[in-house]
């Protein structure tokens, strides 16, 4: 089938390229020219696993092109809109002026009978609206809202097996005639066992927002405890392992730490405040304000934390940051935890060393105001307290003995959890977790 993907960012270019692969001739288009350049070269415009070795093997079938141009959607059976929804500046809402803008520049190259497929996260409602914009235009194209689950760091397989499918249909019928149309594009996942699921408009918009609210819920539920377990010297990583027995409770998603962030979670979970204030229902939705809020406490505990490792004061304490992007795996430093923490630390007076494998462009970009350093060796060199912030496999298999030699004093804070304390402790290090004793 042809297709064109809106919007060739985390979500698009991925999109993209698995489209390809799944044996479907495929446009990209954005509107940025830099990252149209990189993807028409075969480079990934991002950090994303297995990403840039897909783009060049799909590249050579021909099958996958890139443009900055609207009109190179002209003649494509289906086009999918994966452009950004971040917070509205100042607002808890989500700006949909992209997702608008994306659409109405769509509209002159559609034909009838296309269907237009909106992947972006959006507040319940905007699907509806958008339908009602193509039906005004006379057109005779579909629009079905099809939310994505991918995570980035996998978000390749992610999309190559996707562990649900979700089709919001006007009507919500199997029967819609756009169903089988989509159903085409995603034969593959589907004929290997793919559920998919077809829905109303508002539902398959609500899955999306639901999906992360529970996941944002699940993870400030354990820090929570763990605010608990600091205050009366129990284990919360013990804790989550027991309850997270209970099947009906799972493991996953329980690990305390510095909290959440990244392009979705935080803007997705405010905006569907804002969207349920709208409509008259905010109290349904009021718990998510104290999900935020035990979130975000996280980032101040870890800095009163730090405080006091380094015996009560910050001033020109030597702070090493291991990790900028807001989890492994990824270059995306959108609201990381990790990054918001080195500079409220550095605004109080510490010297601030952020060291991260992939995401330190990104994070210069945003907080210029830090010092970065490339290696790893370097960043630890003669620092008075470590802080590893996002677990990336090479901070996790840091030796203790080895890194106390480069370190002018054995402190760390493990805001993941995911050292073993003891070790650490055995070395020499003052270990503190976040809810371990
Ligand atoms: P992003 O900022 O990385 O990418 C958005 C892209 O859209 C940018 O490249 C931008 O240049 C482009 N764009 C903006 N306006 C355009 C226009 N008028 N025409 C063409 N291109 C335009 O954002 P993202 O992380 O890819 O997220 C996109 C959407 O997908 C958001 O709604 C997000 O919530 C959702 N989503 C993201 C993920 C994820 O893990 N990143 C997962 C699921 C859903």
């Amino acid at each position: 089938m042809r297709i064109s993907v809106i919007g060739c960012g985390y979500l698009g270019a991925v999109h993209a390229a698995c489209m390809a692969k799944l044996g479907h001739e495929v446009v990209g288009i954005d509107v940025d020219e830099r990252k149209i350049a990189e993807l028409s070269a075969a480079r990934a415009p991002f950090f994303e696993p297995g990403l840039e070795e897909l783009l060049g093997e799909v590249q050579e079938t021909g099958r996958l092109s890139f443009s900055t141009d609207m009109a190179a959607a002209k003649g494509s059976a289906v086009h999918f809109i994966c452009v950004g929804t971040p917070q509205k500046k100042g607002e808890n809402g989500a700006d949909l002026t992209y997702v608008d803008a994306a659409t109405a520049a769509l509209l002159p190259y559609l034909s009838p009978g296309e269907i237009v497929v909106g992947k972006s996260t959006v507040p319940v409602g905007t699907a509806a609206r958008l339908a009602m914009t193509l039906e005004q235009a006379g057109l005779n194209a579909h629009l079905l809202w099809n939310p994505e689950f991918l995570r980035e760091g996998h978000a390749v397989s992610d999309t190559l097996h996707p562990d649900r499918l979700v089709y919001g249909v006007a009507g919500g019928s199997e029967e819609h005639e756009a169903v089988q149309v989509l159903d085409k594009v995603y034969a593959t996942p589907l004929e290997s066992g793919t559920p998919r699921l077809v829905t109303d408009l508002p539902t398959a918009e609500l899955v999306k927002t639901a999906a992360n609210s529970f996941l944002a819920t699940k993870i400030s539920f354990i820090n929570a405890m763990a605010e608990l377990c600091d205050a009366v010297g129990a284990d919360v990583t013990l804790l989550a392992d027991a309850i997270g027995m209970d099947d009906r409770i799972g493991r996953k998603f329980l690990n305390a730490g510095i909290g959440f962030g990244g392009g979705c979670l935080p803007k997705d979970i405010r905006a569907f405040m804002a969207r349920a204030g709208e409509l008259g229902a905010d109290q349904a939705l009021t718990f998510l304000r104290e999900v935020d809020a035990i979130n975000m406490r996280r980032r101040t505990r870890v800095v009163e934390l730090t405080r006091e490792l380094c015996g009560n004061t910050l001033l020109g304490k030597r702070i090493t940051v291991l990790g900028a992007a807001f989890k492994p795996e990824s270059d995306d430093v959108r609201d990381s935890p990790a990054l918001s923490i080195a500079a409220q630390l550095q605004l109080q007076g510490a010297v601030v060393t952020v060291t991260d494998p992939e995401a330190l462009a990104n994070a210069a970009r945003r907080f210029p105001e830090l010092h970065y350093e490339e290696s790893t060796n370097s960043a630890l060199n003669r620092a008075d307290a470590l802080l590893l912030l996002t677990e990336w496999r090479e901070y996790r298999d840091l030796d203790p003995y080895e890194t106390a030699a480069l370190v002018s004093t054995p402190r760390i804070l493990d805001g993941r959890n995911v050292l073993d304390a003891s070790k650490w402790r055995a070395a020499g290090w003052t270990y503190r977790g976040l809810g371990r004793p």
